[in-house]
């Protein structure tokens, strides 16, 4: 059984928490370490389980709770060199272990498969998390989704998927003109309309639920992105993050024939 917790979403912090009764890892620490912690113990998860944060890109957002956090835990910091000289020097993990995009890091029960997605950074991945033969999928900050993104979507049991804008809003919203065409780049961050087109046409038949993530506070509602997918909601459990608190804790169980769950 994997645990699954988005403890922050959104552009002014993300950090998303899977784990089992042993061992957890962290993707991005995103807002204070104090915080994160904090909003762990308000779920039950239990930081002597985090072994290990890996960091998907240098932005403040993604990175910021990275130092504080891994010296406080005593944890290894995973990150690309690249990552790690793009970084704020206050945001430097000490002892960072460096991976090459496509490599695959074994930490306790937790294979995480990293690869190369497009984003405005020095060498932004994303992650894939595989534990006893479930997949959750980390899949945000990405301009326009890649192959890397396809495949390694197409594998996933769980997603928290990046859902950022909704297009009329942005496009007609207070943000300065440079900064709108960055968003919709090809290196920018996935609307509600190619998140919705991404999950519907890459998406296998074992993904059970996807938790839109990333949301943006001017040019997003949280009624916006989820109606955006009504049509996929029979078929898939879609659920939000929130920017303010953790959200809940998730159970992904292997699901037999009968349709049962197992908790083991
Ligand atoms: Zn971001
Ligand atoms: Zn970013």
């Amino acid at each position: 059984m994997v645990e699954l917790c988005a403890i922050a979403s959104g552009s002014n912090g993300n950090c998303y928490y899977i784990g089992n009764h042993r061992d957890a890892v962290l993707v991005d620490a995103g807002i204070s370490a104090r915080l994160i912690l904090a909003r762990m113990n308000k779920q039950n998860l239990d930081s002597s389980r985090l072994k290990a944060i890996f960091i998907t890109h240098e932005h403040s957002d993604h990175a910021m709770g990275a130092r504080v956090l891994s010296k406080r835990l005593h944890i290894p910091v995973f990150l690309t060199s690249r990552t790690f000289v793009g970084m704020y020097p206050n945001q430097k993990p000490f002892a960072p272990r460096f991976f090459e995009p496509g490599q695959e890091i074994q930490v306790g029960s937790f294979r995480i498969h990293t690869f190369l997605k497009n984003h405005d950074a020095a060498e932004p991945c994303s992650f894939r998390i595989e534990h006893d033969g479930m997949h959750v999928g980390v899949f945000t900050d990405i301009g326009s989704a890649c192959d890397n993104v396809r495949r390694n979507l197409q594998m996933c049991h769980a997603l928290f998927l990046e859902s950022n804008y909704d297009d009329t809003m942005l496009r007609e919203g207070s943000y300065p003109l440079l900064l709108k065409q960055r968003i919709l780049s090809d290196h920018g961050h996935l609307s509600n309309d190619q998140a919705f087109e991404l999950l519907k046409n890459y998406s296998g038949t074992q993904l059970e639920v996807v938790f839109l993530s990333h949301l943006s506070a001017e040019n997003n509602t949280p009624e916006k992105a989820i109606g955006r997918f009504t049509e996929l909601k029979e078929k898939y459990n879609i659920r939000l993050t929130s920017r303010y608190a953790p959200g809940e804790v998730f159970k992904l169980g292997k699901r037999f024939e009968q349709g049962t769950l197992d908790f083991s």
